[in-house]
């Protein structure tokens, strides 16, 4: 009863030409899809872009990122409504890298996205623990925060438009996945989670996704599992002959 939902984060990569030769690509494969939910992430510079490039199409654009405030001095960042006036449906926040390489907060992400929200932008909210986390047994501990404090007056009528991507950080760009049952086991975690803060219809209308390593070769077990609704790729993303498999994974 969930749609689907996979999104190809892009990160720092691409220039203009290669944004727009592989959007066109995923165009021309994926852009009639009606199944599923299809989203890209390139960087700000390429967004116009690959608006353009995707339009018409059943594929969406995220921005990577977004500042909390609806416009001001505000040097180097980018707001909410810039995303929605460029043409992005979703914004990717909170994402691992930008918790540990720019010291984001629960706190901030957290105004992040109620500003996406308030833009009519969905957030693809992303959590996760460090190996260090797991190992020592605060991982749910970890995890519950970061949704709490990320979700904090975001209204129930509201949360259904916010997707969850559970991304282990030890599991992203290493090549380690982690194993359908270790990932359902947080999904059903998050999933109660959201229960207990918006209610049991909402979440199970909420998509939860997995991040991390996600491959051609590892996407048909990972949704298998009841509480994976899709995925969040990053390295996997930014070739279209593996991300039109991933995107075409075997349906139950
Ligand atoms: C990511 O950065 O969100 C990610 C999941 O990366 P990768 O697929 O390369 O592990």
């Amino acid at each position: 009863m969930r749609k689907p939902l996979i999104a190809g984060n892009w990160k720092m990569h691409k220039t203009l030409a290669e944004a727009a030769a592989l959007a066109k690509e995923l165009k021309d494969s994926l852009g009639t899809m009606t199944d599923i939910d299809i989203v890209v992430a390139p960087s700000f510079t390429l967004l116009n872009t690959v608006v353009t490039t995707v339009r018409d199409s059943a594929i969406a654009v995220a921005g990577q990122n977004c500042y909390p405030r609806p416009s001001g001095a505000f040097t180097g960042e980018i707001s909410a409504e810039q995303l929605k006036d460029c043409g992005c449906a979703y914004g990717i926040i909170g994402h691992s890298e930008r918790r540990q390489l720019c010291g984001e907060s629960n706190a901030f992400i957290n105004q992040k996205v109620v500003a996406l929200l308030s833009s009519g932008l969905r957030p693809i909210l992303c959590i996760g623990e460090t190996l260090e986390e797991r190992e020592s047994g605060q991982m749910l501990t970890i995890l519950k925060e970061q949704l709490v404090s990320g979700l904090r007056q975001v209204l129930p009528q509201q949360a259904g438009e916010v997707v969850v991507a559970y991304e282990p950080v030890w599991a992203i760009g290493t090549g380690k996945t982690a194993s359908s049952a270790q990932a359902e086991e947080v999904h059903a975690f998050v999933r109660d989670t959201l229960g207990k803060l918006f209610g049991h219809d909402c979440a199970q209308k909420s998509r939860i996704l997995y991040g991390g390593s996600v491959k051609p070769a590892n996407i048909d077990e990972l949704m298998t599992q009841p509480n994976i609704d899709g995925a969040l790729v990053g390295g996997a993303s930014l070739q279209a002959d593996d991300f039109i498999k991933i995107v075409s994974f075997t349906r139950p």
